[in-house]
């Protein structure tokens, strides 16, 4: 399969439509094998998706035992954590992740910030807003957000960057929701942050996402396929 190519072509798709920005596209490989992984790696992909800690750890830790020369370099896969942060399992999102994009309570973000005194890795970190208001989604509603905003910075220090803010669209994929998710987030983005990054869009949606201002895009389905349950 070749999933470089799927990713290019994403890729170009994306800046024909803002040819001014450089959209980052992360390739999410959750639920799929330690090998598809590896495949697209080898093929060029830098950046993968991981919403479980453990699955995205299990890859990491294994590539790396293949790769000790360039194992812990740049050079290496940079994992992106991309579900709710599960409050056991955080601390192993330090020097094994390069980022978090579901931070979606203040006792996640408290959490992570008590840890990161302990580190020596860096680790930025994306906000979840919850802005379908879904119960099945995470993430802080919008008043919470801003509420708390203050204090979200006042935790940030050099291990722990806030990188943005990330949200993702109505279930049912109504693309008129969508759009006003979406162009809800940049606005908030706008008027309260207007330094930091914006995550969203996937492979449903992030055509909207990117003529909405995204400055990051999750696709996992256009470039790996259905994803199938691994075993860990
Ligand atoms: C699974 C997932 C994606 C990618 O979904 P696709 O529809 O396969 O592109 C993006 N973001 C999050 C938070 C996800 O959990």
């Amino acid at each position: 399969m070749n999933f470089y190519q799927k990713y290019q072509d994403i890729s170009q798709e994306i800046s024909k439509s803002q040819p001014q920005k450089n959209i980052l596209i992360i390739a999410v490989s959750k639920k799929h094998s330690y090998e598809v992984f590896e495949e697209a790696y080898k093929q060029g992909i830098r950046d993968f998706g991981e919403n479980s800690i453990q699955e995205g750890l299990g890859k990491i830790e294994r590539w790396r035992e293949l790769n000790p020369d360039i194992a812990h370099t740049d050079r290496e896969p940079h994992l992106h954590h991309i579900g709710p942060v599960q409050k056991g399992s955080l601390r192993k999102l330090f020097g094994n992740f390069v980022a978090t994009h579901g931070v979606g309570s203040m006792n996640n973000w408290k959490e992570l910030a008590k840890r990161s005194l302990k580190e020596s890795h860096l680790l930025r970190c994306f906000i979840q807003l919850n802005l379908t208001l879904e119960d099945t989604k995470s993430g802080f509603l919008e008043s919470e957000f801003l509420e708390n905003i203050s204090e979200i910075h006042a935790l940030c220090n050099e291990k722990l960057i806030w990188e943005g803010l990330m949200t993702m669209g109505p279930s049912d994929g109504d693309i008129e929701t969508t759009r006003n998710v979406f162009r809800k987030l940049q606005q908030i983005r706008n008027e309260y942050i207007p330094d930091k990054k914006i995550s969203m869009g996937m492979t449903g949606d992030y055509k909207i996402a990117v003529e909405e201002g995204s400055d990051i895009v999750r696709i996992g389905t256009a470039i790996f396929g259905e994803r199938k349950y691994i075993e860990k």
